[in-house]
Protein backbone atom coordinates (compact mmCIF):
# COMPACT_ATOMS: atom_id res chain seq x y z
CA UNK A 1 0.00 0.00 0.00
CA UNK A 2 1.24 3.20 -0.35
CA UNK A 3 0.45 6.78 2.19
CA UNK A 4 -3.15 8.34 2.01
CA UNK A 5 -1.44 11.03 3.53
CA UNK A 6 -0.59 14.39 1.97
CA UNK A 7 2.02 15.39 3.79
CA UNK A 8 5.00 12.81 3.11
CA UNK A 9 8.06 14.98 2.70
CA UNK A 10 9.91 13.73 0.26
CA UNK A 11 7.58 11.45 -1.47
CA UNK A 12 6.00 12.23 -5.03
CA UNK A 13 2.86 13.45 -4.64
CA UNK A 14 0.59 11.08 -6.81
CA UNK A 15 -0.02 12.02 -10.37
CA UNK A 16 -3.67 11.87 -12.10
CA UNK A 17 -4.23 11.75 -16.17
CA UNK A 18 -5.77 15.30 -17.14
CA UNK A 19 -8.70 14.77 -19.17
CA UNK A 20 -8.62 17.06 -21.95
CA UNK A 21 -12.57 17.93 -22.92
CA UNK A 22 -11.68 18.83 -26.47
CA UNK A 23 -10.15 14.88 -26.55
CA UNK A 24 -12.91 13.10 -24.60
CA UNK A 25 -15.27 11.46 -26.33
CA UNK A 26 -18.86 12.66 -26.01
CA UNK A 27 -20.64 9.68 -24.70
CA UNK A 28 -18.99 10.24 -21.67
CA UNK A 29 -20.94 13.13 -20.58
CA UNK A 30 -24.56 12.06 -21.85
CA UNK A 31 -27.20 10.20 -19.45
CA UNK A 32 -26.40 7.41 -20.77
CA UNK A 33 -25.77 4.17 -17.84
CA UNK A 34 -23.58 2.22 -20.08
CA UNK A 35 -20.64 4.86 -19.82
CA UNK A 36 -21.78 6.29 -16.22
CA UNK A 37 -18.56 6.46 -14.11
CA UNK A 38 -18.94 4.78 -10.82
CA UNK A 39 -16.60 7.30 -9.73
CA UNK A 40 -18.56 10.31 -11.08
CA UNK A 41 -20.06 11.12 -7.35
CA UNK A 42 -16.45 11.51 -5.73
CA UNK A 43 -15.57 14.86 -5.17
CA UNK A 44 -12.45 16.65 -3.61
CA UNK A 45 -13.73 16.13 -0.34
CA UNK A 46 -13.82 12.36 -0.69
CA UNK A 47 -10.60 12.04 -1.43
CA UNK A 48 -8.97 13.88 1.12
CA UNK A 49 -10.68 11.65 3.50
CA UNK A 50 -10.06 8.56 1.25
CA UNK A 51 -7.60 9.09 -1.17
CA UNK A 52 -7.68 5.48 -2.05
CA UNK A 53 -10.78 6.13 -3.56
CA UNK A 54 -8.85 7.74 -6.56
CA UNK A 55 -7.10 5.70 -9.49
CA UNK A 56 -3.94 7.33 -9.04
CA UNK A 57 -2.54 5.89 -6.12
CA UNK A 58 -3.68 2.19 -7.30
CA UNK A 59 -1.49 3.52 -10.55
CA UNK A 60 1.36 4.14 -8.42
CA UNK A 61 1.13 0.75 -6.64
CA UNK A 62 0.08 -1.50 -9.48
CA UNK A 63 3.26 0.71 -11.65
CA UNK A 64 5.60 -0.29 -8.48
CA UNK A 65 6.54 -3.20 -10.61
CA UNK A 66 9.18 -4.88 -7.33
CA UNK A 67 5.50 -4.61 -5.50
CA UNK A 68 3.71 -6.22 -7.55
CA UNK A 69 5.26 -8.75 -9.54
CA UNK A 70 6.51 -10.04 -6.54
CA UNK A 71 2.75 -10.91 -5.52
CA UNK A 72 2.01 -12.33 -9.11
CA UNK A 73 5.10 -14.44 -9.04
CA UNK A 74 4.64 -15.30 -5.28
CA UNK A 75 0.84 -16.73 -6.94
CA UNK A 76 1.60 -17.95 -10.53
CA UNK A 77 4.80 -20.17 -9.27
CA UNK A 78 3.22 -21.31 -6.09
CA UNK A 79 -0.25 -22.37 -7.63
CA UNK A 80 -0.65 -25.11 -4.78
CA UNK A 81 -0.71 -22.23 -2.14
CA UNK A 82 -4.13 -21.12 -4.12
CA UNK A 83 -5.43 -23.65 -6.06
CA UNK A 84 -9.59 -24.96 -4.50
CA UNK A 85 -8.70 -22.45 -1.97
CA UNK A 86 -10.80 -20.19 -0.58
CA UNK A 87 -9.02 -16.28 -0.35
CA UNK A 88 -9.59 -13.62 1.41
CA UNK A 89 -8.02 -9.89 0.03
CA UNK A 90 -7.87 -7.81 2.93
CA UNK A 91 -7.75 -4.59 1.37
CA UNK A 92 -8.33 -5.29 -2.23
CA UNK A 93 -7.99 -1.83 -4.09
CA UNK A 94 -8.27 -2.64 -7.54
CA UNK A 95 -8.89 -6.17 -6.84
CA UNK A 96 -5.56 -7.03 -8.44
CA UNK A 97 -4.46 -9.59 -5.83
CA UNK A 98 -7.57 -11.45 -6.32
CA UNK A 99 -7.54 -11.44 -10.24
CA UNK A 100 -4.39 -13.36 -9.64
CA UNK A 101 -5.36 -15.80 -6.76
CA UNK A 102 -8.34 -16.44 -9.27
CA UNK A 103 -6.16 -17.06 -12.67
CA UNK A 104 -4.16 -19.63 -10.32
CA UNK A 105 -7.77 -21.35 -9.56
CA UNK A 106 -8.65 -20.20 -6.04
CA UNK A 107 -12.12 -21.93 -5.48
CA UNK A 108 -13.50 -18.45 -4.45
CA UNK A 109 -11.66 -15.06 -3.23
CA UNK A 110 -13.09 -12.42 -0.93
CA UNK A 111 -12.01 -9.26 -2.04
CA UNK A 112 -12.62 -6.78 0.97
CA UNK A 113 -11.98 -2.75 0.41
CA UNK A 114 -13.00 -0.11 2.46
CA UNK A 115 -12.76 2.93 -0.35
CA UNK A 116 -14.85 3.57 -3.44
CA UNK A 117 -12.56 1.81 -5.39
CA UNK A 118 -14.82 -1.56 -4.21
CA UNK A 119 -17.06 -0.39 -7.19
CA UNK A 120 -14.87 -0.28 -9.14
CA UNK A 121 -12.96 -3.26 -8.16
CA UNK A 122 -16.23 -4.95 -8.80
CA UNK A 123 -16.49 -3.40 -12.47
CA UNK A 124 -12.94 -4.61 -13.15
CA UNK A 125 -13.85 -8.35 -12.00
CA UNK A 126 -16.90 -8.34 -14.18
CA UNK A 127 -15.37 -7.37 -17.13
CA UNK A 128 -12.47 -9.55 -17.08
CA UNK A 129 -14.98 -12.60 -16.14
CA UNK A 130 -14.43 -13.46 -12.95
CA UNK A 131 -17.59 -12.40 -11.11
CA UNK A 132 -18.25 -16.18 -10.04
CA UNK A 133 -15.00 -16.61 -8.54
CA UNK A 134 -14.68 -13.30 -7.09
CA UNK A 135 -16.89 -11.40 -4.80
CA UNK A 136 -16.01 -7.83 -3.66
CA UNK A 137 -17.32 -6.82 -0.40
CA UNK A 138 -17.43 -3.35 0.37
CA UNK A 139 -16.42 -2.09 4.07
CA UNK A 140 -14.31 -2.43 6.39
CA UNK A 141 -12.70 -5.64 7.49
CA UNK A 142 -13.35 -4.70 11.36
CA UNK A 143 -17.14 -3.99 10.24
CA UNK A 144 -18.15 -6.38 7.25
CA UNK A 145 -19.51 -9.54 7.47
CA UNK A 146 -18.51 -12.79 5.62
CA UNK A 147 -20.49 -15.49 4.43
CA UNK A 148 -18.08 -18.08 4.91
CA UNK A 149 -16.80 -19.13 8.53
CA UNK A 150 -13.34 -19.69 7.89
CA UNK A 151 -10.86 -19.05 4.81
CA UNK A 152 -7.87 -21.06 4.00
CA UNK A 153 -5.50 -18.18 2.41
CA UNK A 154 -5.00 -14.24 3.85
CA UNK A 155 -3.46 -11.74 1.09
CA UNK A 156 -2.68 -8.21 1.83
CA UNK A 157 -0.54 -5.87 0.74
CA UNK A 158 -0.58 -4.02 3.92
CA UNK A 159 3.23 -2.17 4.26
CA UNK A 160 3.07 1.53 4.83
CA UNK A 161 6.28 4.13 4.42
CA UNK A 162 8.82 2.44 7.73
CA UNK A 163 6.52 -0.67 7.46
CA UNK A 164 4.66 0.18 9.91
CA UNK A 165 3.40 4.05 9.03
CA UNK A 166 -0.94 3.78 8.78
CA UNK A 167 -0.73 0.76 11.00
CA UNK A 168 -2.87 -1.14 8.19
CA UNK A 169 -1.24 -4.74 9.97
CA UNK A 170 -3.40 -4.15 12.75
CA UNK A 171 -6.55 -4.79 9.99
CA UNK A 172 -4.61 -8.14 9.06
CA UNK A 173 -4.22 -9.23 12.33
CA UNK A 174 -7.96 -8.94 13.21
CA UNK A 175 -8.63 -10.86 9.59
CA UNK A 176 -6.24 -13.69 10.28
CA UNK A 177 -7.93 -14.16 14.22
CA UNK A 178 -11.12 -14.01 12.99
CA UNK A 179 -11.63 -16.01 9.93
CA UNK A 180 -8.20 -18.40 9.16
CA UNK A 181 -8.82 -21.33 9.65
CA UNK A 182 -6.64 -23.39 11.57
CA UNK A 183 -3.12 -24.49 9.52
CA UNK A 184 -4.42 -21.59 6.88
CA UNK A 185 -1.17 -19.19 5.59
CA UNK A 186 -1.10 -15.73 5.56
CA UNK A 187 0.76 -13.94 2.11
CA UNK A 188 3.53 -12.19 3.25
CA UNK A 189 3.99 -14.14 6.46
CA UNK A 190 7.18 -12.61 7.24
CA UNK A 191 8.22 -8.63 7.63
CA UNK A 192 11.47 -7.49 8.89
CA UNK A 193 12.86 -4.21 9.60
CA UNK A 194 16.39 -3.03 9.22
CA UNK A 195 19.11 0.35 9.80
CA UNK A 196 21.95 1.69 8.11
CA UNK A 197 24.10 4.96 8.55
CA UNK A 198 24.49 7.10 6.10
CA UNK A 199 26.28 10.77 4.98
CA UNK A 200 24.15 12.95 3.72
CA UNK A 201 24.85 16.32 4.30
CA UNK A 202 23.29 17.94 0.91
CA UNK A 203 19.87 17.21 1.82
CA UNK A 204 20.33 17.79 5.52
CA UNK A 205 21.06 21.22 4.53
CA UNK A 206 18.36 21.38 1.61
CA UNK A 207 15.67 20.04 4.56
CA UNK A 208 16.93 21.25 7.21
CA UNK A 209 19.67 23.76 7.95
CA UNK A 210 17.15 25.96 5.38
CA UNK A 211 15.29 26.69 7.92
CA UNK A 212 18.50 28.93 9.96
CA UNK A 213 18.42 31.56 7.51
CA UNK A 214 15.13 32.21 4.83
CA UNK A 215 15.69 35.24 2.67
CA UNK A 216 17.47 36.22 6.11
CA UNK A 217 14.63 35.27 8.60
CA UNK A 218 15.29 32.82 11.53
CA UNK A 219 13.05 29.99 11.08
CA UNK A 220 14.78 27.97 13.19
CA UNK A 221 11.52 26.81 14.99
CA UNK A 222 10.50 24.95 12.04
CA UNK A 223 13.71 23.56 12.08
CA UNK A 224 13.32 21.74 14.99
CA UNK A 225 10.15 20.36 14.19
CA UNK A 226 11.63 19.27 10.71
CA UNK A 227 14.04 16.82 12.09
CA UNK A 228 11.00 15.21 14.09
CA UNK A 229 9.90 13.81 11.08
CA UNK A 230 11.08 10.55 9.32
CA UNK A 231 12.05 11.88 5.39
CA UNK A 232 10.48 9.24 2.96
CA UNK A 233 13.40 9.27 0.14
CA UNK A 234 15.52 7.74 -2.12
CA UNK A 235 18.87 6.94 -0.62
CA UNK A 236 21.97 6.20 -2.59
CA UNK A 237 23.89 3.13 -2.10
CA UNK A 238 26.82 5.08 -2.35
CA UNK A 239 26.06 7.22 0.91
CA UNK A 240 25.90 3.94 3.10
CA UNK A 241 28.88 4.24 5.67
CA UNK A 242 27.92 1.50 8.13
CA UNK A 243 27.05 -2.19 7.75
CA UNK A 244 22.94 -3.03 7.76
CA UNK A 245 21.57 -4.52 10.92
CA UNK A 246 18.00 -6.13 11.63
CA UNK A 247 15.86 -4.20 13.94
CA UNK A 248 12.95 -6.81 14.38
CA UNK A 249 11.61 -9.39 11.87
CA UNK A 250 7.42 -10.14 12.43
CA UNK A 251 5.68 -13.52 11.62
CA UNK A 252 2.59 -11.82 10.32
CA UNK A 253 1.13 -15.35 10.89
CA UNK A 254 1.31 -15.76 14.46
CA UNK A 255 2.82 -11.96 16.19
CA UNK A 256 -0.17 -10.31 17.85
CA UNK A 257 -1.35 -6.85 17.26
CA UNK A 258 1.15 -5.68 20.51
CA UNK A 259 4.25 -6.51 18.61
CA UNK A 260 4.36 -4.07 16.47
CA UNK A 261 5.45 -1.71 18.84
CA UNK A 262 8.90 -3.02 20.30
CA UNK A 263 12.51 -1.71 21.67
CA UNK A 264 15.62 -2.71 19.44
CA UNK A 265 19.12 -2.96 19.96
CA UNK A 266 21.53 -1.95 17.54
CA UNK A 267 25.40 -1.56 16.71
CA UNK A 268 26.43 -0.23 13.41
CA UNK A 269 29.95 -0.51 12.11
CA UNK A 270 31.37 1.88 9.87
CA UNK A 271 32.86 0.32 6.27
CA UNK A 272 34.98 3.54 5.84
CA UNK A 273 36.03 7.15 7.17
CA UNK A 274 33.24 9.41 6.80
CA UNK A 275 30.48 11.99 8.40
CA UNK A 276 27.33 10.20 9.38
CA UNK A 277 24.48 12.66 9.20
CA UNK A 278 21.06 10.07 9.71
CA UNK A 279 20.12 7.06 10.34
CA UNK A 280 18.08 5.06 7.55
CA UNK A 281 15.35 2.43 7.79
CA UNK A 282 13.67 0.41 5.44
CA UNK A 283 12.25 -3.18 5.01
CA UNK A 284 11.63 -6.60 3.68
CA UNK A 285 9.10 -8.78 3.73
CA UNK A 286 9.18 -13.00 2.40
CA UNK A 287 6.76 -15.39 1.52
CA UNK A 288 8.26 -18.64 3.33
CA UNK A 289 5.35 -20.96 2.21
CA UNK A 290 6.71 -20.47 -1.37
CA UNK A 291 8.15 -23.87 -2.56
CA UNK A 292 11.38 -21.58 -3.12
CA UNK A 293 11.59 -18.37 -0.21
CA UNK A 294 10.31 -15.68 -2.24
CA UNK A 295 10.18 -11.94 -1.10
CA UNK A 296 11.37 -8.05 -1.87
CA UNK A 297 13.30 -5.88 -0.17
CA UNK A 298 12.68 -1.88 -0.58
CA UNK A 299 16.29 -1.34 0.57
CA UNK A 300 18.74 1.02 -0.67
CA UNK A 301 20.61 -1.35 -2.57
CA UNK A 302 17.62 -3.18 -4.28
CA UNK A 303 15.82 -2.06 -6.99
CA UNK A 304 13.48 1.15 -6.00
CA UNK A 305 10.11 0.68 -4.87
CA UNK A 306 7.20 3.45 -3.99
CA UNK A 307 8.25 3.25 -0.18
CA UNK A 308 11.65 4.25 -0.83
CA UNK A 309 13.45 4.04 2.86
CA UNK A 310 13.03 6.27 5.40
CA UNK A 311 15.52 8.77 6.79
CA UNK A 312 15.48 9.91 10.03
CA UNK A 313 18.02 13.30 10.47
CA UNK A 314 20.30 13.42 13.51
CA UNK A 315 21.01 17.39 15.61
CA UNK A 316 24.66 16.08 14.99
CA UNK A 317 27.16 15.17 12.66
CA UNK A 318 29.02 12.00 13.49
CA UNK A 319 32.64 11.79 12.57
CA UNK A 320 33.38 8.31 12.05
CA UNK A 321 36.61 5.98 11.42
CA UNK A 322 36.38 2.97 9.52
CA UNK A 323 35.82 0.35 12.16
CA UNK A 324 33.91 2.02 14.84
CA UNK A 325 30.47 1.74 16.07
CA UNK A 326 27.22 3.63 17.06
CA UNK A 327 25.55 1.28 19.39
CA UNK A 328 21.77 2.21 20.31
CA UNK A 329 18.86 1.81 20.75
CA UNK A 330 15.02 2.07 18.39
CA UNK A 331 11.70 2.12 20.00
CA UNK A 332 8.65 2.04 17.66
CA UNK A 333 5.13 2.59 18.92
CA UNK A 334 1.79 3.45 18.06
CA UNK A 335 0.97 7.08 18.29
CA UNK A 336 -2.18 6.83 21.13
CA UNK A 337 -3.91 9.73 19.98
CA UNK A 338 -3.84 8.55 16.30
CA UNK A 339 -2.93 5.07 15.73
CA UNK A 340 -1.65 5.31 12.47
CA UNK A 341 0.84 7.50 13.01
CA UNK A 342 4.49 6.36 14.07
CA UNK A 343 6.09 7.02 17.24
CA UNK A 344 9.87 6.68 16.85
CA UNK A 345 12.13 7.35 20.01
CA UNK A 346 16.07 6.57 18.84
CA UNK A 347 19.38 6.64 21.30
CA UNK A 348 22.50 6.29 19.93
CA UNK A 349 25.97 6.19 21.25
CA UNK A 350 29.53 6.54 19.47
CA UNK A 351 32.76 6.38 21.86
CA UNK A 352 35.14 7.10 18.63
CA UNK A 353 38.92 8.82 18.06
CA UNK A 354 36.97 11.84 16.75
CA UNK A 355 33.65 11.93 18.09
CA UNK A 356 32.50 11.15 21.21
CA UNK A 357 28.84 11.56 21.79
CA UNK A 358 25.79 9.86 23.08
CA UNK A 359 22.21 11.40 22.42
CA UNK A 360 18.39 10.42 22.33
CA UNK A 361 16.05 11.48 19.44
CA UNK A 362 12.41 11.64 19.45
CA UNK A 363 10.58 11.13 15.71
CA UNK A 364 6.96 11.06 14.77
CA UNK A 365 5.77 9.88 11.42
CA UNK A 366 2.30 11.80 10.39
N1 LIG B 1 -4.42 -4.97 -2.68
C1 LIG B 1 -4.30 -3.78 -3.51
C2 LIG B 1 -4.38 -2.48 -2.70
C3 LIG B 1 -3.34 -2.34 -1.61
S1 LIG B 1 -3.44 -0.77 -0.76
C4 LIG B 1 -3.03 -3.84 -4.30
O1 LIG B 1 -2.17 -4.65 -3.95
O2 LIG B 1 -2.85 -3.08 -5.25
C5 LIG B 1 -4.38 -1.15 0.65
C6 LIG B 1 -5.88 -1.07 0.43
O3 LIG B 1 -6.48 -1.48 1.66
C7 LIG B 1 -6.41 0.32 0.13
O4 LIG B 1 -7.17 0.26 -1.05
C8 LIG B 1 -7.28 0.67 1.35
O5 LIG B 1 -8.44 1.43 1.02
C9 LIG B 1 -7.65 -0.70 1.87
N2 LIG B 1 -7.91 -0.77 3.33
C10 LIG B 1 -7.17 -0.20 4.32
N3 LIG B 1 -7.69 -0.49 5.52
C11 LIG B 1 -8.78 -1.28 5.31
C12 LIG B 1 -9.74 -1.88 6.17
N4 LIG B 1 -9.67 -1.75 7.50
N5 LIG B 1 -10.74 -2.61 5.60
C13 LIG B 1 -10.82 -2.74 4.25
N6 LIG B 1 -9.94 -2.18 3.38
C14 LIG B 1 -8.93 -1.46 3.90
Amino acid sequence: MTSTENNNNGSDETQTTKLHFEDADESMFDGDDNNADVADDITSADYYFDSYSHFGIHEEMLKDVVRTKSYQDVIYKNKFLIKDKIVLDVGAGTGILSLFCAKAGAAHVYAVECSQMADTAKEIVKSNGFSDVITVLKGKIEEIELPIPKVDVIISEWMGYFLLYENMLDTVLYARNKWLVDGGIVLPDKASLYVTAIEDAHYKDDKVEFWDDVYGFDMSCIKRRAITEPLVDTVDGNQIVTDSKLLKTMDISKMAAGDASFTAPFKLVAQRNDHIHALVAYFDVSFTMCHKKMGFSTGPKSRATHWKQTVLYLEDVLTICEGETITGSMTIAQNKKNPRDVDIKLSYSLNGQHCNISRTHFYKMR
